[in-house]
């Protein structure tokens, strides 16, 4: 493969997603769900995915990774690794053992919250919020307001896959939004 400017090779987003598979109607009816285990059990191509969604974020003094339980934290980690910088996670209400802040969304029925740890970050800190899909952006959007609630920055979000017909990159706003692999439908 020939490599682009980030030294990363081409196809690698034409290999990651052959490395993603579909699961039809899973787990309901109408959803195709997007399996990640193959990719994961491919060790240089998840590597080389993780370099795929830190290489835009690379310059731009990201302090914090933030990565939302539970797939997130198989991206957040290494993402915040490649970028040298500090890995907050985001967890389900009751999860995390020190003193919590909450932020409630909307779910398709009702509601659901995530917590994060209160001196995760700070007026400095520059954030990147990091997941393995960008569905509906409820998710995404939901920890986007955490990190701005304890006064640091949202710089941009990565995620390996977006659901682009789903159109959550519009809950985004004044962010920079990257994916490793864009589904149209
Ligand atoms: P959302 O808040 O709608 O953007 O949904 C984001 C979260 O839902 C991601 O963290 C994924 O883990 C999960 N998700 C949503 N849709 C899918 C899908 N089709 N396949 C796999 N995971 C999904």
């Amino acid at each position: 493969m020939t490599t682009s400017v980030s030294g990363l090779p081409k196809g690698l987003p034409t290999a990651i997603r052959a490395a993603i598979r579909e699961i039809p109607d899973y787990p309901r009816p109408g959803i195709s769900f997007k399996d990640i285990t193959p990719l994961l059990g491919d060790g240089a191509l998840y590597g080389a995915a993780c370099e795929l969604m830190a290489a835009p974020f690379r310059g731009h003094g990201i302090t914090h990774v933030l990565s939302v339980e539970s797939r997130g934290f198989l991206f957040g980690g290494p993402v915040a690794v490649a970028l040298g910088a500090g890995l907050v996670p985001v967890r389900k209400p009751g999860k995390l053992p020190f003193q919590t802040t909450r932020e409630e969304y909307a779910l398709e029925y009702g509601t659901d919250a995530l917590e994060v740890h209160v001196d995760a970050l700070g007026a400095a800190s520059r954030v990147l919020v990091a997941d393995d899909v960008l569905a509906t952006g409820g998710t995404a959007a939901a920890a986007t307001r955490l990190v701005q609630r304890l006064g640091g920055e949202v710089v941009g979000s990565t995620f390996l896959i977006e659901l682009a017909f789903l159109g959550g990159r519009a809950r985004l706003p004044e962010q920079r939004v990257e994916s490793a692999v864009v589904y149209t439908g």
